[in-house]
């Protein structure tokens, strides 16, 4: 091939190319790599998923869980953060629970800090990679007071519309809300604001092999589950969309509301997304009771 026919062909096979990129007409390079980057990473992503009881339990009125019946019937609840392991032991945590300034003032019964519970887990501080904020009540976000210090290699993930009721709209000071509310946790996350370490989102997203973050607002603006693939299936660390498993089958959401109609429809897209008994709710005792023991206020739900 003389110099003229070689920039000939260039000029022809870019031309090709370029056609086939628009076209779709040859693929096989692009494929090609794919599968071998499937084959590469292995097959599914099956994670482990732990319930940590930082506080508890409380009496509760069944009437607070499922909106507004069974006033006569006392339920029993504890406050849970989670924690998510893939086989490589990398780990990500689900909510902040309360931190030690929270939990002084609340006087909180059978209180745990929230990085005592990780670490007899056997998760070091540095395997925890994530950190998602389902939404930011107090009993949630409080922890924000001092994970990012103890978890210096975690990003963290809040919903943008839970992050600007929060922090922005004057409606959250107000009586319904304001009891929900956390100063010196939302000031955790603001503080880490414009930053690497706060990814803020707007609807779903995947985060990770076979890990999806749902938007499933209701019980506050802006809540988020966390969806993964388990060895039971799919399952959602569904946070406080539902109190207690209950809801989630009699289709009544709890009696602390930002918008009931949204929430039932968020109700529609987690039992669509997941099998009824693997939506793991927000502070059903049953979690505790009813699931595999692996330490001290520690069960495994998947
Ligand atoms: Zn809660």
């Amino acid at each position: 091939m003389d110099e003229m026919d070689r920039r000939q062909f260039i000029k022809t096979l870019s031309l090709v190319l370029g056609a086939a990129a628009v076209t779709g007409t040859v693929p096989a390079l692009a494929e090609e790599g794919k599968a071998g980057k499937a084959k590469s990473s292995g097959a599914q992503e099956v994670y482990e998923v732990f319930a940590l009881r930082y506080a508890g339990p409380f009496d509760m009125k069944l009437a607070k869980a499922l909106n507004q019946t069974g006033w006569e019937e006392n339920i029993s609840i504890n406050y849970y953060i989670w924690a998510i392991r893939n086989k490589d032991g990398e780990t990500t945590l689900v909510d902040t629970g309360t931190g030690p300034t929270l939990a002084r003032e609340l006087k909180l019964k059978g209180f745990v800090p929230p990085e005592q519970l990780v670490a007899r887990l056997g998760v070091k501080r540095e395997e925890v990679t994530k950190v998602i904020m389902t939404h930011m009540h107090f009993d949630h976000v409080g922890g924000m007071e001092n994970f990012p210090q103890l978890y210096p290699n975690a990003t963290f993930y809040v919903q943008k519309s839970e992050y600007d009721f929060w922090v922005n709209n004057p409606i959250s000071r107000r009586p319904p809300f304001k009891r929900s509310r956390y100063d010196l946790g939302n000031k955790g996350l603001t503080d880490l604001a414009g930053g690497q370490r706060l990814v803020m989102l707007d609807g779903d997203r995947v985060i990770g092999p076979d890990m999806e973050l749902l938007l499933v607002p209701g019980h506050s603006p802006g809540l988020q589950g966390v969806l993964l693939n388990t060895a039971k299936g799919s399952a959602v660390v569904a946070s406080d969309s539902a109190h207690i498993a209950r809801s989630f089958r009699d289709d009544m959401p709890s009696s602390i509301i930002a918008d009931m109609v949204t929430w039932l429809k968020s109700y529609d897209k987690l039992r669509a997304r997941a099998p009824i008994e693997n939506l793991f709710p927000g502070h059903d005792a049953l979690m505790l009771s009813n699931y595999p023991k692996v330490a001290e206020n520690i069960t495994k739900l998947a």
